[in-house]
């Protein structure tokens, strides 16, 4: 017995797929305490898309704490949250012709979620929430009650109410009109269905299972919520940050979200930072209505604003991230290929990459396989059938394919 099983609670995951104790971490790379490299396939779920201990961001981390910048700060106004806000402004929304305001609800990405959620019930006046099957938006209750899986719903031990699931892109496989459902609940006065405040969604779902909505779903989506007088919250907590390309998920299918959800990665060195923009009409808030103590970790405003100038002031991460997604998706097209009788399904966008199983044990134990050769992956979706592969975004090609590699062997190990 070791002190993670004596002292650390059951509720503990990761390191149940992972039995080993890592140290170091650099890169694509971590390093457990016997010095074995690990290629990171797993990106702390999304929150090192610039991969870790990143360099360039050490440097304005290491530099910002030598010269003893204030690390907590609340909310009060600092040189860090300063620089942190103007590169948001420069960098991130005036070149898209975005016009929000920037709140900082918390530290996670529940905090931004939350805080999306009070903010469109009290603009709105109405409690009603619209999310979708195999929706993934955090822990708290406010945050489950828009989640879709049971056993993490469960979790809730009260009832979790005032959300409605409605079925996300193809969820009946193309067999129905995008939204005929939705829509005819919408318009007919004895559906039930209580007027929205607004629709929380995410454009890949990347806990329920690397589903990549199309884009004329989601563009269908934006039309219905504002003939319907809903607000669109497009949570890019893990999609956000260039996982799929752009920066925002969302601008493939050209949306402008009247609420936007970001997290993970926003803090760039895998520091926590949260950011809930909103269109500044719905700047409804009272000073302090909501709040929390770690709404200013400094450290993070400036390893989040030295992300920004390093990798957003041009396109260079933005197409790397496509041409290695593209890279991926033709391997795992191959795979599906190789094994017609074990009906793989090849998902995904940008560097958010899975593979459909028929089980989630086959997934599970291709995970198992790919970690003996050194590789680490998690698996999602309602059954966890899909594995997932989500390499830091600053991946060299050479390690994409060391990674594929070890992926086509453990899928042939399992499935032959
Ligand atoms: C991870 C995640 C959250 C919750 O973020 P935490 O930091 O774990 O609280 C919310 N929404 C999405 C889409 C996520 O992937």
């Amino acid at each position: 017995m070791n002190v993670f099983e004596t002292l650390e609670s059951e509720v503990r995951s990761y390191s149940r797929g992972w039995p080993v104790v890592f140290d170091r971490a650099s890169g694509s790379w971590l390093y457990s305490e016997d010095g074995r490299g690990y290629l990171d396939f797993f990106a702390g779920a999304g929150a090192l898309n610039y991969g870790h201990n990143n360099p360039v961001l050490k440097q304005a981390l290491i530099d910002y704490m030598q010269r003893d910048g204030v690390t907590h700060g609340l909310d009060m106004n600092t040189v860090a949250k300063r620089d942190f806000l103007e590169s948001v402004q420069e960098i991130l929304l005036k070149p898209r012709g975005y016009d929000y305001k920037l709140m900082l609800p918390g530290p996670g990405g529940v905090n931004t979620v939350e805080a999306a959620l009070k903010l469109a019930r009290k603009v709105t006046g109405r409690e009603s929430i619209i999310n979708f099957t195999n929706a993934f938006h955090g822990m708290t209750l406010g945050a489950l009650s828009v989640t879709g899986n049971s056993m993490k719903r469960g979790g809730a031990g009260i009832p979790l109410v005032h959300a409605t699931p409605m079925p996300y892109d193809n969820y009946f496989e193309g067999q129905t009109p995008d939204f005929l459902f939705f829509e005819r609940l919408l318009e007919d006065s004895g559906s039930g269905l209580n007027e929205p405040a607004a629709v929380i969604v995410e454009t890949v779902q990347g806990e329920g299972g690397i589903n990549a909505a199309r884009v004329e779903w989601l563009q269908g989506l934006a039309e219905l919520c504002k003939q319907h007088d809903m607000l669109l919250i497009v949570d890019d907590v893990q999609m956000g940050c260039g996982r799929t390309g752009p920066f925002f998920s969302f601008e493939l299918a050209g949306l402008q979200p009247d609420i936007v959800c970001l997290s993970k990665s926003i803090g760039g060195y895998g520091l926590p930072l949260a950011v809930t923009l909103f269109k500044p009409e719905l700047d409804v808030w009272e000073p302090g209505e909501h709040n929390g103590t770690f709404r200013g970790i400094n450290p993070a405003f400036v390893a989040a604003t030295e992300a920004l100038r390093a990798y957003w002031t041009d396109d260079k991460l933005e197409k790397g991230t496509l041409a290695k997604g593209e890279q991926i998706a033709r391997v795992l097209g191959e795979l599906v290929e190789e094994f017609p009788e074990a009906s793989l399904v090849a998902k995904g966008r940008g560097l958010a990459r899975g593979l459909e199983f028929q089980s989630g044990e086959l997934a599970g134990k291709v995970a198992s396989a790919a970690f003996e050769r050194g590789l680490l992956m998690e698996t999602s979706g309602p059954d966890s059938e899909v594995v997932k592969m989500m390499p830091p975004l600053t991946i060299t090609d050479d390690e994409v394919e060391q990674g594929l590699g070890i992926i086509a062997e453990s899928v042939r190990t399992v499935l032959r």
